[in-house]
């Protein structure tokens, strides 16, 4: 078994991984607040983690390790989304989390084991508010519950803050029910107006940290062993999820690694709707891009750098892409990842120099371990999609491939060799590979390749 490497957050330092028990490795990653599609930003995440999984599948696997993402299903921005539209919240919530699993299906991200709603949860929620109040670690005023930062000395551990700095460089809310401005919230009320559940403090709705700790709980127990999320994460949710499991359940509870990717921006700036770089994972499949191109781009830098998108890393990827997918048409992969590959992934998920790996295995024209290989990564499948759309282009190309294959096959048939040889020089001089398979003829589009030249054939 391969010795596998990650960065903890926690500790600030890359140290071996060992799970609590390599029959159960457990991995849970805060997933969207669903009232919108999933922006290119929040593909990072699903994509680094995803491809977390795969490797730890492949280590531990297939059975012995479970993978859970929560969507976020109560949240102010989803009740202002409904008072906008006069649209129901689940209506809003359901059809948000399906653009989600369609999107991410189509990056070629695999589903968790478990994707818990956080409104599936509340009894949890209520639960665990409550031992942290009988436990001293949080306070019920005016409707609220309040976690005591106080109440726990290791606050601020994760992050590396002490809470008097965090008073100092924060806007925080400072309520009148609050002991301490940092205190923050584990229950609030809820008007007529708005989604809330009955509990021991009059009718309300859990803050957002607490259904993470909660759900974790119910499904992985007290520990488990990889917590991720994006960075913009690290404080103040992980920090508070982390407080109240911890304060509830025992100093050694909770997630034993902490990752976070660093944040996408676009075309070296920030993305922000005001600048117009802002969109969405569908607007970028809707203009063509095979999904399988975005999860290259993504995977190309080290999840712990910024990473700038533009239409440049694309249409490089593309063109890789395309010399791989020609190169592996058709062909079964290796019984093995080479272990290059493994190597680099191991190493708190050196994606780049895994992708470097690949090339070479491309250059030496090891198709069948390019494949295996690159499935750790999430690419090369064959249920990957989206190529099409390109291939196509509005004009047809995949149709005219196909009809010229159908007369090459029929050539052949009728003995007339000048024909087929015709054909067969045709595709390569527009830069057409073509594999002839058990199952019949599969072909891939090269760099090269130009429509033009399969018109006069
Ligand atoms: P949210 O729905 O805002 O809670 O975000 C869902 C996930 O996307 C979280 O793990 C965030 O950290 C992550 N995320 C949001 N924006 C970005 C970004 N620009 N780059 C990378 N990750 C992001
Ligand atoms: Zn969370």
């Amino acid at each position: 078994m391969t010795e596998i490497k990650l960065y903890n957050t926690k500790t600030r330092s890359k140290q071996v991984f060992t799970p609590i028990d390599a029959r159960n490795v457990r991995m849970y990653v805060c997933g969207p607040t669903v009232y919108d599609r999933a922006h290119i930003g929040n593909a990072r995440p699903v994509i680094v983690f995803d491809t977390l999984y795969r490797l730890l599948r492949h280590e531990y696997g297939v059975e012995h390790v479970k993978y859970a993402r929560n969507f976020t299903d109560v949240d102010d921005k989803i009740n202002a989304r409904a008072a906008e539209t006069g649209r129901d919240i689940r209506d809003i919530t359901d059809e948000t989390i399906q653009w989600f699993l369609d999107d991410m299906g189509a990056l070629g991200a695999l589903e968790p084991d478990f994707a818990p709603r956080a409104t599936e949860y509340i009894d949890q929620m209520v639960a665990m508010t409550q031992e942290l109040i009988d436990l001293g670690h949080a306070y019920a005023a005016e409707g609220h519950v309040l976690f005591a930062v106080e109440s726990y000395d290791k606050y601020g551990i994760l992050s590396g803050r002490s809470v008097d700095d965090m008073i100092a460089g924060s806007r925080v809310e400072v309520a009148p029910y609050k002991r301490n401005p940092m205190d923050f919230v584990l229950w609030k009320p809820s008007d007529e107006k708005t989604p809330g559940w009955e509990s021991p403090w009059g009718r309300g709705r859990p803050g957002w940290h607490i259904e993470c700790s909660a759900m974790s709980r119910e499904l992985f127990g007290d520990r488990f062993d990889i917590h991720g999320g994006g960075l913009d994460l690290a404080f103040p949710h992980h920090e508070n999820e982390r407080a109240q499991s911890c304060a509830c359940c025992g100093e050694n509870s909770y997630a034993q690694v902490w990752m976070h990717n660093e944040m996408l921006q676009v075309e070296g700036k920030k993305m922000s709707k005001s600048l117009g770089n802002f969109f969405s994972v569908r607007e970028l499949l809707d203009r063509g891009i095979p999904g399988e191109v975005i999860r290259f781009v993504y995977l190309s830098t080290h999840y712990r750098k910024p990473m700038d998108w533009t239409d440049k890393k694309a249409a490089e990827a593309e063109a890789t892409l395309r010399k791989w997918r020609a190169l592996t048409a058709g062909i079964e992969p290796a019984a093995n990842a080479a272990s290059a590959v493994v190597a680099c992934l191991a190493d708190d998920l050196n994606t780049a120099g895994a992708i470097a790996a690949l090339h070479d295995l491309a250059r030496a024209g090891d198709g069948a371990g390019l494949k295996a290989s690159a499935a750790l990564l999430g690419l090369l499948g064959d249920d990957l999609g989206g190529w099409d759309v390109v291939a196509a282009a509005g004009d047809g190309v995949s149709a005219r491939i196909e009809a010229l294959l159908a007369d090459r096959a029929a050539a052949r048939g009728a003995k007339d060799w000048a024909r087929a040889d015709q054909l067969r020089d045709g595709f390569a001089a527009a830069g057409v590979a073509v594999k002839d398979t058990a199952d019949g003829a599969v072909w891939e589009l090269l760099p090269e390749f130009d429509a033009t030249k399969l018109e006069g054939l």
